[in-house]
């Protein structure tokens, strides 16, 4: 097997067999290639442009709410843009720091060329792992087996010029907004699949829509315009500083990149009612925001936010590209009407009286696969050894596709080499989180990622992502080298030796009084109490606990925020546990076949209710099976027949 990295001309794979071939070298693609070489697989990854591997299409930036927490798992199952992101960060921040640290977002704006260096490097020195340039035309499969008619296999790939055919067993499709992509600015409409980059040929659509019979739809995004950063009047927008201590994506690092000293701040400043002004009067030369086809709810652009909440100010952070870029991202600001009216509308706030344009906004269109007809694994489940990951499965974000992209490849990697594939639950990752909302639910709209979707948020937390998910990864998946293990079975040791020693710690409310006077310790409490229990009460923390019992406590001290959550979030843990537990014990349950599931007093959505009409599931176990059922719903009405019985 290959030990040294590659770069290969194109010439040089005819008639090559890979074990899997992914094709497009954005953020699924990358995490899908170093995954699927992870897992042992001899991999290639072909992609349009080398110099764009690992670009960022839209903002320079990579976690945040929810999408942290993707990062965290991205990273404990070994992947690429947790390192990536501190390396490349010049601006750390915790998101949601007032709330839980379960839903705390970490957060880093990017240098754009520091992160494609470190994930273009990273690749390289990947094991296994040969990259080339080409666009791929055609996937290549299998006439359908008459015994199972509309089933396929996937053969291979091949390349636009016609020429070069390379076998594989399997195949990641990773296009993101490439796939059919037409790109707008004002009324112009080109073919495109993100600006300077071509869409995927139309043969590649049409070997999923017409040979292998897959549902796709429409989907659209946009970006900001750049702006020049020396016409820009800062002093005039509000200061935003980063975390003065920058707190690394990475269970392997310690520190970030940059230093803390070092980060740049990002300003914040208001629209104006001119802003509202211009995009009206130029809604007419607007054709991208006149289309049905429906674009990211939670990211829209600045004509969406004004037409549907006029007369507001509307935030408005103008970002650092990076350390050396002479540019801003003016994030809020995507738009997609002429690049003459840009000029108008950015003027129209005060720090951007007198800016410049570098690159005009714009907007993509896309075709996406309708991800319902993919398997947990993320396989299309009529066509054997093709996976699909990213946007092309209706997502957006970096985070989003990343996740997908691992997962992808991983499985991928799997069935190639004759192992079985492997599948995330939604009580044990955000990633299993996204892909079952994927896969059972599909999307009618751009998908990203919200800690409300995660019914088990409290036990999902960024902080413990390498205790969920890297164990699994080495011993199941096979993706995660064994020095990350090492490391995480050293962690996981010490936070349980550390647990056994706070619950040792067994004091009457008066001895506890004694050892920390400042605490106010309630009478009403138990008389007995533990070190654990007296981590939970708000104005403790570990390393009051430690100087008080420096002999059993001190040698931990390295984790003390870590175990100051833990006990935090230890009761609700302990019950999501117990009500996980509960269902797979009573998977046999008969649910009564008369049950009116719309009008049960319980707490179900109309999806689940309609679902369980539908389909009537016999027993429990049944219902927890079904697609769109979630763990949540299982409890809710587990606990409702309990009562009824
Ligand atoms: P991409 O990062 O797009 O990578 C696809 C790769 O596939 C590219 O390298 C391409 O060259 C390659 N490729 C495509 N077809 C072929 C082929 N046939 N053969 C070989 N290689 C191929 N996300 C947000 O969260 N918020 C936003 O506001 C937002 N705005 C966006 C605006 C624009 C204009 C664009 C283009 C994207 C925007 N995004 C936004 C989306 C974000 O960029 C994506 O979610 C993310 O990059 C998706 O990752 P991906 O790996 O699926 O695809």
């Amino acid at each position: 097997s290959h030990t040294k990295p590659h770069l290969v001309h194109v010439g040089h794979l005819t008639g090559h067999q890979y074990d899997v071939i992914v094709v497009g070298g954005g953020h699924a693609g990358t995490e899908a290639a170093a995954a699927a070489a992870r897992v042992g697989a001899e991999t290639l990854l072909i992609t349009q442009k080398i110099h764009t591997i690992g670009a960022l299409s839209c903002n320079p930036s990579l976690g945040g709410v929810g999408k942290g927490q993707l990062v965290k798992e991205v990273d404990a199952l070994d992947g690429l843009c947790g390192r990536a992101g501190d390396w490349a960060g010049i601006h750390f921040s915790i998101l949601n720091r007032r709330k839980g640290p379960a839903v705390w977002g970490p957060r880093a704006q990017l240098d754009r060329q520091r992160y494609r260096d470190f994930i273009q490097s990273e690749l390289l020195s990947t094991p296994r792992l040969t990259m080339v340039e080409g666009s791929v035309e055609e996937l290549l499969v299998t006439e359908p087996n008459p015994e199972e008619p509309g089933h396929h296999r996937v053969t291979g790939i091949r390349l636009a010029n016609g020429s070069h055919a390379i076998s594989a067993r399997s195949v990641v499709l990773t296009t993101g907004t490439f796939l059919s992509g037409s790109l707008f600015v004002g009324q112009t409409t080109s073919p495109g699949g993100r600006i300077g980059d071509a869409p995927s040929s139309a043969g590649l659509s049409h070997t999923l829509r017409e040979r292998l019979g897959l549902r796709t739809g429409r989907l659209r995004t946009g970006t900001p315009p750049r702006i020049v950063k020396d016409s820009v009047d800062l002093s005039l927008a509000k200061l935003h500083l980063p975390d003065s201590h920058p707190t690394p994506f990475s269970f392997l690092n310690t520190h970030t990149h940059c230093k803390p000293e070092e980060q740049l701040p990002c300003y914040l400043t208001f629209t104006t009612p001119g802003v509202e002004r211009v995009v009206r009067e130029s809604l007419q030369l607007n054709c991208h925001i006149q289309q049905d086809t429906k674009g990211p709810r939670y990211c829209p652009s600045i004509e969406s936010r004004v037409l549907r909440f006029p007369g507001r100010s509307h935030q408005v952070w103008l970002e650092p590209e990076g350390v050396t870029s002479d540019l801003l991202y003016p994030q809020g600001l995507s738009m997609t009407m002429p690049p003459d009216i840009q000029l108008r509308l950015i003027r129209e706030i005060p720090p951007m009286r007198r800016a410049e344009i570098h690159t005009p906004g714009y907007g993509v269109q896309y075709d996406f696969v309708c991800p319902t007809q993919l398997s947990p694994a993320l396989q299309v489940k009529s066509t054997q050894g093709l996976f699909l990951a990213g946007q092309i499965n209706g997502t957006t974000g970096y985070e989003e596709a990343a996740a997908q992209g691992l997962w992808a490849g991983a499985n991928a990697a799997r069935s190639a080499l004759s192992m079985p594939t492997v599948t995330l639950s939604r009580t044990e990752s955000y990633i299993g989180v996204l892909i079952d909302d994927l896969v059972s639910r599909g999307v009618t709209e751009p998908y990203r990622m919200f800690t409300s979707r995660a019914e088990f948020r409290t036990s999902l937390r960024p902080d413990n992502a390498d205790l969920r998910l890297t164990p699994k990864g080495f011993e199941e998946v096979g993706c995660v080298s064994s020095v990350r293990y090492q490391e995480s079975l050293r962690v996981r040791n010490s936070l349980q030796d550390a647990l056994t020693a706070l619950q040792a710690l067994f004091l009457s409310t008066s001895s506890w009084k004694k050892k920390l006077p400042s605490v106010p310790i309630s009478e009403t409490k138990s008389t007995l109490l533990t070190g654990l229990d007296l981590l939970q009460y708000n104005d403790v923390t570990f390393e009051m606990l430690a100087s008080a019992f420096p002999e059993s406590l001190s040698s931990f001290m390295e984790f003390a925020q870590r175990l100051k959550i833990e006990a935090v979030y230890k009761p609700h843990c302990d019950l999501n546990k117990k009500e996980i537990e509960r269902i797979q014990r009573e998977e046999n349950m008969s649910l009564p076949q008369d049950i009116d599931y719309f009008s049960l007093p319980v707490s179900l959505s109309d999806e689940v209710r309609e679902i369980l009409d539908r389909v009537r599931p016999s027993t429990l176990g049944a219902a927890t099976r079904l697609e769109g059922i979630t763990p949540a719903a299982v409890v809710n009405l587990l606990n409702y027949v309990r009562v009824t019985e």
